[in-house]
């Protein structure tokens, strides 16, 4: 299938969450994964109109900033190596895996401009998941506070692997309440107004939970190419 094809269905996925829950489609924006594919293959999804790219490694991101032509918006969506920060950070416009404060001060002390991050959150408490628990969220963004090249934009998760609608909606409530938690706090360096989840498999259960950031590989730019 062409990028172009399924991103124009998805498009239509998404204006209808969107009516179901009363929602603006522009308020939703689109992330192609491009963790799986080649970078001919993230060229198409450029060409085809997406503005946001996301890859859960340097070396994906170094790749494919090598050699596609255009302007895209660049999404570090997985795990974040301390030592490795240094190797990303002027290359990437988003963090979406802030989880712990040696990395807060690894951004700190490398980052030249302020990042726009997202704190992980592990919602469901799977083991096998990265992020803070919910409980350790609001004294991680206070602390994050003495930081001034960190903004916290939003609020991350991945939701349990699972078919069942109740425990997805359950997990993006949660994670929506607590972005509401943050944005209380009133930081000047947390307005946390975003929510990045949903992903191929649940993105419209997200969409009507409130995510403002859906990260979609499999569906859009497929698995291999
Ligand atoms: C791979 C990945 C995605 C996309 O997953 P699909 O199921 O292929 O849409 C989204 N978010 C994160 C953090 C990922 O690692």
């Amino acid at each position: 299938m062409r990028v172009e094809d399924n991103f124009s269905a998805i498009k239509d996925r998404i204006r209808q969450a969107c009516e179901r829950s009363g929602r603006n489609e522009e308020d939703i924006k689109v992330i192609a994964v491009t963790k799986y594919v080649s970078s001919e293959r993230t060229q198409e999804a450029i060409n085809a109109g997406i503005e946001h790219i996301g890859e859960n490694r340097i070396e994906g991101v170094h790749e494919k900033q090598s050699t596609i032509n255009g302007q895209a918006i660049w999404h570090f969506i997985g795990s974040l190596q301390t030592r490795k920060v240094k190797d990303v950070i002027t290359q990437i416009d988003y963090i979406h895996s802030l989880d712990r404060l040696s990395l807060a001060q690894e951004i700190q002390k490398r980052a030249s401009e302020t990042v726009r991050c997202f704190v992980q959150v592990n919602v469901s408490g799977e083991e096998s998941k990265h992020g803070l628990s919910p409980e350790a969220v609001l004294p991680f963004v206070k602390e994050l506070e003495q930081f001034d090249k960190i903004r916290v934009v939003g609020l991350m998760t991945m939701a349990p692997f699972t078919e069942d609608e109740q425990i997805l909606r359950t997990c993006f409530k949660k994670l929506k309440d607590l972005r509401v938690e943050v944005s209380k706090l009133n930081l000047s360096n947390a307005p946390c107004e975003e929510l990045s989840m949903g992903m191929s498999n649940d993105f419209e259960i997200a969409i009507e939970e409130g995510s403002t950031f859906i990260r979609v590989g499999t569906a859009l730019v497929g698995e291999d190419s």
